[in-house]
């Protein structure tokens, strides 16, 4: 008998000592998802200024010299600014503080507005950029158009990024029923069939594309961020082919016409 009790109370310690386990690394875990987001806030600070500075330089230099230096700097300030915002947002996911603000928003409008955004960066490759909006498209959607452009820059980045000289980049907006789709296609390095959905998770990268800039959270974000809103993505990638992102948004339009 006094072995069956010796048992169980082994049990018991070992029990107690997994618990432990499991709140201490709970809290480290906590502990370092809000330094993360604490650092990422307080680095955009200065981030901040170093990029107003530079723009004065930017247009107060005359000698060309100077004005290619500023533009280095504006180059790296803004990837600096872009890692520490991919984390912060990484945090207030972890930690259920992402909020979602739904507003009225103007898609066709919102696209247009994304590719001048990548459109230098574009033509530095040559690659060919259209932007295909379908007529059926309503001109008021409902949703949080901040976080919306925030994904759709992302996937238009990840294109001209993983696409070399002149291939071609497609940006489609279509209503299939109770969604609006968004796709962003690219004729790029693809995605091997084994890590199709890995790319939506945190830090993954592929092994090629190592010598290209990023961290590996933009795709979790933007999965995040599409499903909050009760939307989902998809990717469909061929390697050395090209890939093609797809957004579904609920078309709330949709919604309210059949109440
Ligand atoms: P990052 O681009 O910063 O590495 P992402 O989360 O945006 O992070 O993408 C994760 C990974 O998915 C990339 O590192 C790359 O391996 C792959 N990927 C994303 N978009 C594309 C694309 N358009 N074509 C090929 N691979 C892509």
């Amino acid at each position: 008998l006094g072995d069956v009790y010796k048992r169980q109370d082994k049990k018991a310690r070992e029990r107690d000592e997994f618990r432990k386990a499991k709140i201490a690394a709970e809290e480290a875990s906590r502990y370092m998802s809000e330094f993360l987001a604490k650092v990422s806030h307080e680095v955009r600070t200065p981030i901040n200024a170093v990029l107003g500075m530079d723009e004065m330089i930017l247009r107060e230099s005359r000698n060309r010299d100077i004005k290619k230096y500023a533009v280095d700097i504006q180059t790296a300030a803004r990837s600096l600014h872009s890692i520490f915002n991919e984390i912060l947002d990484s945090s207030k996911i972890q930690s259920g503080r992402m909020e979602i603000v739904p507003v009225e928003y103007n898609l066709g409008i919102m696209l247009n507005e994304l590719v001048s955004m990548v459109s230098v960066r574009a033509a530095e490759k040559n690659l060919e950029l259209v932007v295909d909006v379908d007529d059926s498209m309503p001109s008021v959607l409902k949703g949080d158009d901040l976080r919306i452009k925030q994904v759709a820059v992302n996937l238009l980045t990840n294109a001209v990024k993983y696409t070399p000289e002149y291939g071609k980049i497609r940006v489609e907006a279509e209503v299939l029923g109770m969604f609006v789709r968004l796709s962003v296609s690219d004729t790029g390095i693809g995605i091997a069939p084994e890590h199709m959905n890995d790319v939506f998770q945190r830090f993954f990268r592929e092994e090629k594309v190592h010598n290209e800039k990023g961290v590996g959270i933009g795709l979790y974000l933007a999965r995040e961020i599409i499903t909050k809103q009760g939307g989902y993505m998809k990717v469909v990638s061929k390697e050395d082919a090209g890939s093609t992102f797809f957004i579904y948004l609920p078309n709330e339009q949709e919604e309210l016409s059949q109440n």
